[in-house]
């Protein structure tokens, strides 16, 4: 199946990222959010991203344009009649992806894969609200998205063989280092990394330690890249919030209940780097 069209649902970091990789594959991408704003941000930051390599001399100025122009911007997801392959990234929260999957089910033609990033609503779940079960698939980027190489990629329990395949090449196409996982809450990868978050904030909650000494355990420690409170100021707290409880209500096993502290910063609206504070600032 070939991929010419890629329609992105959400501007935020991942589905700018998403539409970045994509538009630099040679796709013809439609970036789509809730209102010229939003898509406005998604797009000067993938611009902004572009400048940046052009000022190192990695790209050319005329590349740069070359890319930038195969990227469209959309309010609307009638948008998304042409695309061969849409990949959603809005918020982490079921009602909004069951919806847009409704939609997109009723708007998108009938061969469209219709992939999901999400990082732990079951894809069954999601594929359940279409007429086409088999063409559901979540295809789960990393963040930052033009930099980490894997996408995890999931089957839902109806997901067609022709679907991962067509999704697992994609993800080579896009330079990246597909890994296949089973629909269970979390997949892999926030299966292992949210409940290990989680208890770096407990760690934290209950003064075990301060956050710059937690982090540094754990980056000096355990050789992470970055700490676990940084790391989780990066994914976004709500987004973090919304993984453990996905974790919790699936297993029903205490061991995932989010963290109390977790909660009170998604309640005051800090959700780390995205909102400019979390558990460090960023102003
Ligand atoms: P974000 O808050 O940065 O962006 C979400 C965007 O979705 C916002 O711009 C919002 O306006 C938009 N949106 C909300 N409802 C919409 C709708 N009905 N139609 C179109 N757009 C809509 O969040 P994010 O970090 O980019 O996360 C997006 C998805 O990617 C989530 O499912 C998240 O779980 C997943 N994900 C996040 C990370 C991470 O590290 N942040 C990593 C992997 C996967």
């Amino acid at each position: 199946m070939e991929i010419k069209t890629m329609g992105v649902i959400g501007s935020g970091q991942m589905g700018g990222g998403i539409a970045q990789v994509a538009a630099m594959g040679g796709i013809t991408v439609i970036m789509n959010d809730i209102a010229p704003e939003f898509v406005e941000r998604g797009l000067s930051v993938i611009t902004g991203n572009f400048q940046r390599n052009v000022d190192k001399g990695k790209l050319t100025a005329d590349e740069k344009n070359a890319i930038l122009g195969r990227i469209k911007t959309s309010t609307s997801l009638k948008d998304m009649a042409g695309a061969d392959f849409v990949v959603e990234a809005a918020t982490e929260k079921e009602p909004i992806k069951a919806q847009i999957f409704r939609d997109l089910d009723s708007i998108c033609k009938p061969q469209a894969i219709l992939a999901t990033n999400t990082s732990s609503i079951p894809i069954g779940r999601i594929a359940a609200q279409t007429k086409r079960p088999e063409k559901v698939i979540g295809m789960h980027f990393m963040n930052p998205v033009p930099v980490m190489k894997l996408v995890e990629v999931i089957r839902g329990i109806a997901t067609s063989d022709e679907t991962f395949k067509a999704t697992w090449d994609l993800s080579i196409r896009l330079g990246k280092t597909p890994a296949e996982a089973n629909d269970y809450p979390g997949f892999i990868a926030n299966r292992i990394l949210l409940p290990m978050i989680n208890e770096a904030i407990y760690c934290l909650y209950h003064g075990v330690g301060k956050r710059e000494d937690i982090d540094t355990v754990m980056k000096l420690g355990m050789n992470h890249p970055m700490g676990p409170l940084a790391l989780a100021d990066l994914i976004g707290l709500d987004t973090c919030l919304a993984i453990m409880e996905t974790l919790f209500d699936g297993f029903k096993d205490s061991k995932y209940r989010p963290c109390p502290l977790l909660r009170k910063y998604v309640e005051a609206g800090w959700l780390g780097k995205k909102t400019k504070k979390g558990f460090y600032d960023y102003e």
